[in-house]
């Protein structure tokens, strides 16, 4: 190692890289999260982005005949929930593929098939919370209502409102404190039920009516005006309760940025930026951004849907090299980082974590060989010769890595998607951001962590 190489390793994360490259980067990632807060937000979002590079549909290319070479980008998006993005590599891909994987779900609030109801003279919706929240966090907080109305006509109303701020906002209305005192004896789980998270929307009655429920008719013909929809279409809409407003700059010294779903957007913007500036990779890179990962991975858009290694077989196919052992041998000889955050250690709450094994912010990216609970259980245990890879790839560039367990052994636990790509026997590891007031509404990470997750990534596509 050259005397300058050894002077570059004394640098703190902060020093090494530009300062204005780190602050641009996080501005932009700023941005996106504050624009792109649900999975369709982001697919809609990444999808535009690819458009103006020039990426390809796949599905446009299998039904068109076409072609791919090296350094092209083409993707495929599930039912607008989960994309798939591929970068074409020199190498054949049945030599394996680089993937990033993310999810773009993040623990909300999901308005009810039949959500609103009048409760005197107050219009309020039912919710359903979507993946692991505290509940009494997502009270007094200023909301927004983010989705999707589906009409039988075949139309699809986009619904976005409390973000502009000339919108109004939601919330959930709490208990005041003069008259808690019941409430305040309670257990901190039980203090605030699900059924207690009703979003109130509405006091003004319709005028000129002689309807019972004036309130709620008021709050329906303001739907079908701005809309068009009557209230039997929330049946087939999919809205979601999310806080209202952007991501922020955090701390005096603005080193962090607070926002809404950095589980696991911090990883996933990171994840899209990295295989849209590596432009000549040697292996095909993939960038997978998955559903329901908050909820166990289900369904037709989460990552135990077939539709990633259809996906994969679909792309094969254009590349005129599909068969069945091709699509087996090319999964097997893949590379993946699964891209999911950690918990940072917060000097709060010191107890959960064995701080030998614990993620601090500005010490970079965290892999964690292994999550589960308890004895493993339910984790993906990475390989150590995978990672002994990794350690020589993020050192030749010069990348500043930790690893973390989450918290103390029996303390509690989680997962992540790497044990379903595991299953397909890929070499697998998760590879993110530490995470401050993880799956709380205004989530904090550190601006030198998102920064250096991405030049991470980076180095990742290209090791050979
Ligand atoms: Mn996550
Ligand atoms: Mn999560």
């Amino acid at each position: 190692m050259s005397k300058q190489n050894e002077a570059a390793k004394e640098l703190t994360i902060w020093e090494k890289s530009d300062p204005q490259i780190l602050e641009a980067f996080c501005a932009d990632y700023r941005t996106f999260i504050s624009e792109n807060k649900t999975e369709r937000e982001c697919v809609a979002g990444m999808t535009k982005v690819l458009k103006e590079q020039g990426a390809k549909d796949l599905n446009d290319l299998a039904a068109d005949g076409g072609t791919l070479q090296p350094g092209d980008l083409v993707y495929a998006d599930m039912m607008k929930k989960a994309l798939l993005i591929f970068r074409i590599g020199e190498k054949p891909v049945t030599e394996g593929m680089r993937f990033l994987g993310a999810h773009i779900d993040s623990p909300r609030m999901d308005l009810k098939q039949n959500p609103l109801y009048e409760n005197t003279d107050l219009a309020l919706f039912e919710t359903h919370y979507y993946g692991g929240i505290k509940k009494y966090q997502w009270v007094t907080l200023p909301l927004a209502l983010h989705g999707v109305i589906a009409k039988k006509n075949g139309e699809v109303v986009n619904v976005c409102i409390g973000e502009d701020p000339a919108d109004p906002v939601f919330g959930v209305s709490d208990l005041l404190i003069h008259l808690a005192a019941k409430q305040m004896g309670k257990k901190v789980s039980e203090a605030v039920t699900g059924e207690n998270l009703n979003v109130l929307v509405g006091s003004r009655p319709l005028p000129d009516t002689k309807e019972k429920e004036a309130v709620k008719a008021n709050i329906l013909a303001l739907l079908a005006e701005k809309y068009g929809i009557e209230e039997a279409d929330f049946v087939s809409a999919e809205i979601e309760v999310v806080p209202a407003g952007p991501a922020r700059d955090y701390g005096l010294d603005r080193s962090m940025i607070m926002g809404y779903g950095q589980d696991d957007r911090v990883c996933a913007y990171p994840s899209f930026r990295a295989i849209l500036d590596e432009t000549a990779p040697l292996y095909t890179s993939v960038c997978l951004l998955t559903d329901k990962e908050e909820i166990g991975s289900v369904g037709a858009t989460g990552m135990q849907s077939r539709f990633y290694e259809n996906t994969v077989a679909e792309l094969m196919n254009v590349l005129g090299c599909y068969s069945e052992l091709n699509l087996r041998r090319t999964l097997s000889r893949t590379k993946v980082l699964s891209s999911d955050v950690s918990a940072a250690f917060d000097p709060n709450y010191p107890d959960v974590m064995e701080k030998n094994n614990a993620a601090y912010f500005g010490r970079g990216p965290v892999f964690n060989k292994y999550t589960g609970s308890r004895g493993k259980s339910g984790s993906n245990d990475a390989n150590a010769e995978y990672i002994a890879w990794l350690r020589a790839c993020m050192d030749d560039a010069d990348i500043r890595y930790q690893t973390s367990e989450l918290g103390k052994v029996d303390e509690g636990g989680g997962g992540t998607i790497a044990y379903i790509l595991a299953n397909l026997g890929m070499e697998v590891i998760d590879f993110g951001v530490a995470v401050l007031n993880m799956h709380a509404p205004w989530e904090i990470t550190s601006k030198a962590d998102i920064y250096e997750t991405y030049l991470a990534y980076r180095a990742f596509l290209i090791r050979q």
